[in-house]
């Protein structure tokens, strides 16, 4: 993806990032560079390379899903927020400001987005799968009774979601959970910690995978899906 000279250095995008791209920067050496906009809110460059999810999602599903999709709601926010008072806002705090207003519908949609794919990127990696150890192992067992169940649970919630939306992995009150939302909507809007998410829009999937969502999510589950992030999300007070 070519950088565009005009924007912020990548120093400065960091800088500007905090509330998004800061935890993605610890011991990442294969980055895309970022494609830079213009506005507040900042695409965050992509935790590893467009090929690095390959084979369960292809360089072209990336490209598309991250340069397009991804940066589109970036660029759709920025223009929607510039000049008001959001716009000084750091990202999770318009997500929940916006959300259930009718009148502002669009910035939300726009904003959760944003965030949701944001999160989506670092809930993957290459090498993932397999299972957390520590504290979440031990919360997964107490809560679901195995690792296998709750990997079901996510599977069912990502392939029950009727249309867009999210499958995610939750504190909700102290209790881990398994919940699905519809299109942006996301947990920070019922006061819910996400751990780790799996996004069942088709554009994430329907290049490689056609109408098989299930195949999809059971591939990222076995294979990618990054459960250091989630403990790390879940050691987070
Ligand atoms: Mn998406």
């Amino acid at each position: 993806m070519p950088h565009n000279g005009a924007g912020p250095t990548r120093r400065e995008v960091l800088g500007m990032g905090a509330a998004v791209g800061v935890a993605m920067v610890t011991g990442m050496t294969t980055r895309t560079a970022t494609a830079a906009t213009t506005g507040p809110i900042v695409l965050p460059p992509l935790p590893y390379a467009e090929s690095a999810l390959e084979p369960v999602i292809s360089a072209r599903t990336v490209s598309f899903h991250y340069g397009k999709h991804h940066k589109g709601y970036v660029d759709k926010l920025n223009g929607l927020i510039a000049g008001g008072e959001l716009a000084d806002l750091p990202l999770e705090k318009i997500v929940t400001k916006t959300a259930g207003n009718a009148d502002q519908v669009a910035i939300f949609d726009n904003a959760a987005q944003v965030w949701n794919h944001d999160f989506y990127w670092r809930s993957l990696k290459p090498g993932g799968g397999g299972k957390p150890s520590g504290d979440l192992a031990r919360a997964i067992d107490a809560t679901f009774g195995s690792h296998d169940e709750v990997k079901k649970q996510l599977a069912t919630a990502a392939t029950s979601q009727f249309g867009s939306g999210w499958a995610w992995l939750v504190v909700d009150q102290g209790a881990l959970k398994v919940v699905k939302t519809g299109n942006a909507d996301n947990p920070l809007t019922k006061g819910q910690k996400p751990l780790l998410t799996i996004d069942v829009w088709e554009h994430a999937y329907y290049l490689d995978y056609q109408n098989r969502r299930a195949d999809h999510v059971n591939a990222v589950l076995d294979s990618l899906v990054n459960w250091d992030f989630a403990a790390e999300n879940f050691a987070r007070p």
